[in-house]
């Protein structure tokens, strides 16, 4: 790709990048939330045209017109939010709507023991009559694959595809990369876990702004010296100094032998204004069901919670906004974030209700709010106007903040708060954070990442067995110490 440019109206997305990928190399592609990376796959992939720039697949230029040209060309590309139709079975969706080849009627059934073969060849076990929406996100995402394959792609392109995968299944898709770059196929890779490129990546380029900034052996790229380049500024320390909370702090929430069907067994604690106290656990150890019972997104069985001194007694989401609990989840769509409707409309829309009740808010005012929040959490947008589903992922993320900042919730709950978001929004997201404990909000937050615990809680509490197995204050929490009480063995 040579040259490519690409304008959205207001924005400048592509602003001359030039990129090129080998046969049987993985390359990386590195960058801020909003800095180009899937646009300039959306272009590659057929998805958007360029506005200027040229591409060429081994050597001669070509015109990729539409999604149909790039299969044809040999490219694959697996989308953040996957493509598979979701009442299809695996082959079904693997073989739909293959075109037929020169002078060849499409037989369906060829394909369809071509997609096994495939499937076979590579080692992969899939619930073949499991429809799409069923299926984990690392058997869509192999289903994805298989899809590219069966098409013949050469070049496959991957955007954040370990975002939501558990480390074993990152492991086993990194297995399942190499074997094909061995067959020659190439790779691009994009993603936020910087620390994972070593092991996937040979090559990374960073995109910042609209261009690429630097390609480089992923040897010769130190992770600092990555950050500064995708940043174009040297970052503060990772973690900002958290304040202390104050000794006359009043409990903002106190949680009572919670108990919930989900694997939360008799769970206590209190979370005071100013304060975060950080969940760590394994997976599957019931921090997130904890948090979800508070939210009322599970419905508590027994047990307490109690806001200000006042008990939250009806067990519902709605009861709990009510009771001025925020929920945070790293599953955008799930939290009624409206993906076609406006920036505007998603950051008023968690408070229509209270729009509603009280006085008349006029079309001004939202947009006054909204204005304030994109300025205030620089949420990258052209206008208050913009589709929520044409923002980058961390951009998202951020509107999903302002949807809780714009009401008057006290207690915010965390669920992975950064998953899949770039070092840049990271560090927007704690300052944030930091926000919110100066106006007096006691936060939980439920993180995977051990150093994020260690660096942005008060205290950590850690979880096992749906219960609280250990409980440490931010100054004796050790990596150590914290993995082996969630691990259940002595440090
Ligand atoms: P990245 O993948 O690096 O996070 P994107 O390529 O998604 O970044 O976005 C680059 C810029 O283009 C952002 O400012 C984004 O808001 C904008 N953008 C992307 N797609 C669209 C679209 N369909 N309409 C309008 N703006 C878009
Ligand atoms: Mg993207």
């Amino acid at each position: 790709m040579a040259a490519i440019t690409k304008s959205f109206p207001g924005v400048r997305a592509l602003d001359g990048v030039s990129f090129e990928v080998v046969a049987g190399e993985v390359h990386a592609l590195v960058g801020e939330n909003g800095a180009g990376k899937s646009t300039l796959m959306k272009i590659l992939a057929g998805a958007y045209t360029a506005d200027g720039g040229t591409i060429e697949i081994d050597g001669k230029p070509v015109t990729i017109d539409g999604p149909k040209a790039a299969e044809r060309l040999g490219i694959g590309m697996i989308y953040q939010e996957f493509n598979l139709v979701p009442d299809l079975g695996v082959i079904e969706n693997i073989v739909l709507g293959i075109e037929p080849t020169r002078g060849v009627f499409l037989d369906t059934k060829a394909a369809a023991s071509r997609a096994t073969a495939v499937l076979a060849e590579l080692g992969i076990t899939l619930p073949l009559d499991r429809p799409a929406r069923r299926l984990s996100v690392a058997e869509q995402q192999l289903t994805e694959i298989a899809k590219a394959l069966v098409r013949h792609a050469r070049l496959i392109v991957m955007d954040e595809p370990t975002a939501a995968l558990t480390d074993r299944e990152t492991d086993a898709l990194f297995a399942l990369i190499a074997k094909l770059k061995a067959q020659g196929v190439a790779f691009v890779y994009i993603s936020h876990r910087l620390e994972e490129l070593p092991r996937i990546a040979d090559r990374i380029t960073v995109i910042r702004d609209g261009r690429a900034i630097e390609t480089r052996a992923t040897s010769a790229l130190p992770q600092n010296e990555m950050i500064q380049l995708m940043v174009g500024r040297a970052l503060e320390a990772h973690f900002p100094d958290l304040p202390q909370v104050a000794t006359d702090a009043p409990v903002r929430l106190a949680v009572r032998d919670l108990r919930a069907a989900s694997n939360v067994n008799g769970v206590s604690f209190e979370v005071r204004a100013g304060e975060i106290v950080g969940l760590a656990g394994l997976v599957g150890a019931g921090r997130t069901e904890i948090v979800r019972a508070i939210a009322g997104a599970d419905v508590a069985t027994g047990g307490e919670i109690v806001v200000d001194g006042k008990p939250v007694v009806a067990r519902n989401p709605h009861a709990a906004i009510e009771a001025g609990i925020a929920f945070i989840t790293e599953d955008r769509k799930a939290q009624g974030l409206v993906l076609g409707m406006t920036v505007r409309e998603n950051t008023t829309l968690a408070h229509l209700a209270a729009y509603s009740r009280g006085p008349f808010i006029s079309r001004a005012e939202e947009v006054g709010i909204t204005n304030r929040e994109i300025a205030e959490l620089r949420i990258r947008t052209p206008s208050s106007e913009q589709a929520v589903k044409n923002l980058s992922g961390g951009n998202q993320q951020k509107v999903v903040l302002a949807k809780w900042l714009t009401g008057d919730a006290r207690v915010f709950l965390f669920d992975e708060p950064t998953r899949g978001v770039d070092v840049g929004a990271k560090a927007e997201i704690y300052t944030l954070m930091l926000q919110l404990l100066a106006r007096g909000a006691g936060i939980v937050m439920v993180s995977s990442e051990l150093p994020e615990v260690l660096g942005m809680s008060h205290r950590i509490l850690v979880v096992r067995g749906g219960k609280i197995a250990a409980e440490f204050a931010r100054a004796d929490a050790t990596p150590e110490a914290v993995i082996a009480a969630a691990a259940g063995v002595a440090a």
